[in-house]
């Protein structure tokens, strides 16, 4: 495992960490056995960065269950995160706080961030509520090793955020379709001055390993070695010294192993200029293809009305890189006909998603185009008499009155 130093502690980070955020999901919860295997093979391959946060439903849980029960706490770090979006008065920021640590069954935080700042006024009203004065308490009793932030916002607000308070580290999104999107690499390489950088988001929410178009993929094939496109995204990363910890959210331990190999035979510096001109036209070709860039996060859900956002972004993306044969297929299935989630047509336009997405895209907008293009007229109505069809199949099958 490659391992890139925490400056001020001579902490040892680990270069590829365990995005907690993707554990494998069973009846609706985290599948705790299958959860454990890929903990444990992490920390096998070397892996001692553990990303989980308040949010990621479970997964706080999950990973102190299987620390503690493995007696494997003190091979990790961990971080997670407080819901800044969820605070309203000075008493919420403990008791967030003191649940995490039951919920992680620890009696501290390594790294602890504030959950997606998207400029200084989020953070002022933390500072409002004494955050400041909050956060020297818990570093003094040990509580919280270090102190940070996670982002996603406007690369101007990034640099005022990084002058508010001297932040120990901070997470940013960061992966090779954009380096000029949100912090993108100016922010990086300021932030590293003087703090480890952590990266999310490396694969764009998976699509730069899955979801690349045709001609993107032939530009990478063309070159030998071959390598998957996961690989590809991942190097580039570590191409860079300014890049401490790439999160990955590995769902299965074939993943950890195969990533930890990666990160093993990859040093800052090591691409040749002749790789880095594929990334820069495969660059283009991936955002030639992808009309919204949703990663897929969720933030934005539930919609109260049903809508199923990041379904129908996924579909609609699909419909310009595979083809709208396959976008319509991809459509029907994960809204048109779900018996519990729906497509853009029930859009009301009230806002609520927009508020907490932190890609900033405009859902509401997007939706409008998404509909026109997944939902001609014939499409609509074959909705309509498949739906009518599913009714009736359910009115028969249920017993009659009595
Ligand atoms: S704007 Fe539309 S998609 Fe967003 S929450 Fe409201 S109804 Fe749902
Ligand atoms: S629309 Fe935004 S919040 Fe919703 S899934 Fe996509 S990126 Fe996440």
């Amino acid at each position: 495992m490659l391992y890139r130093i925490d400056k001020k502690t001579g902490n040892k980070l680990s270069a590829l960490g365990l995005g907690c955020m993707r554990f494998p999901k069973k009846l609706g919860g985290i599948d705790i056995k299958k959860a454990e295997v890929i903990i444990k093979t992490a920390i096998e391959k070397g892996i001692n960065y553990f990303d989980t946060a308040w949010m990621y439903p479970g997964s706080e849980e999950a990973l102190g269950l299987v620390l503690e029960k493995n007696q494997l706490r003190d091979k990790v770090y961990i971080a997670s995160k407080l819901p800044v979006f969820l605070v309203d008065k000075a008493k919420d920021i403990d008791h967030f706080f003191n649940e995490e640590l039951k919920r992680l069954r620890t009696n501290s935080i390594d790294y602890y961030l504030m959950h997606n700042l998207t400029g200084l006024d989020p953070w002022n009203d933390m500072v409002n509520l004494g955050i400041k004065e909050w956060i020297t308490a818990k570093k003094e009793s040990g509580q919280i090793g270090r102190i940070g932030f996670s982002f996603h916002g406007a690369l101007g607000d990034f640099e005022k955020l990084l002058e508010a308070y001297p932040w120990e580290f901070c997470q940013i999104q960061y992966n090779y379709s954009d380096v000029n999107f949100q912090a993108g690499i100016r922010g990086l390489k300021k932030a590293a001055e003087t703090m480890p950088v952590i990266i999310m988001e490396p694969l764009l929410g998976g699509k730069l390993a899955n979801g690349l178009p045709p001609a993107a993929l032939k530009l990478f094939r063309a070159y030998a070695p071959e390598r998957t496109p996961a690989a590809w995204g991942l190097r580039w990363l570590w191409n860079q010294s300014e890049a401490a910890v790439v999160l990955s959210g590995m769902s299965d331990p074939a993943q950890v192993t195969e990533n930890a190999a990666l990160a093993e035979g990859c040093s800052a510096g090591s691409l040749a200029a002749e790789e880095l001109e594929i990334y820069d036209k495969v660059r283009e070709v991936f955002n030639a293809s992808y009309k919204v860039h949703c990663t897929g996060c969720a933030y934005c859900m539930p919609c109260p009305h049903g809508v199923n956002i990041p379904g129908c972004f996924a579909a609609y993306n699909t419909s310009y890189v595979m083809g709208w044969a396959a976008g319509l297929q991809q459509f029907l299935s994960s809204t048109g006909l779900a018996s519990n989630t729906s497509g853009p047509e029930r859009c009301v336009s009230c806002g609520t998603c927009e508020e907490h997405c932190p890609q900033k895209i405009p859902i509401i907008a997007h939706l409008k185009q998404v509909r026109k293009r997944m939902e001609p007229f014939f499409v609509r109505i074959l909705i309509a008499v498949v739906r009518k069809f599913i009714g009736s199949l359910k009115a028969d099958s249920r017993a009659p009155a009595q």
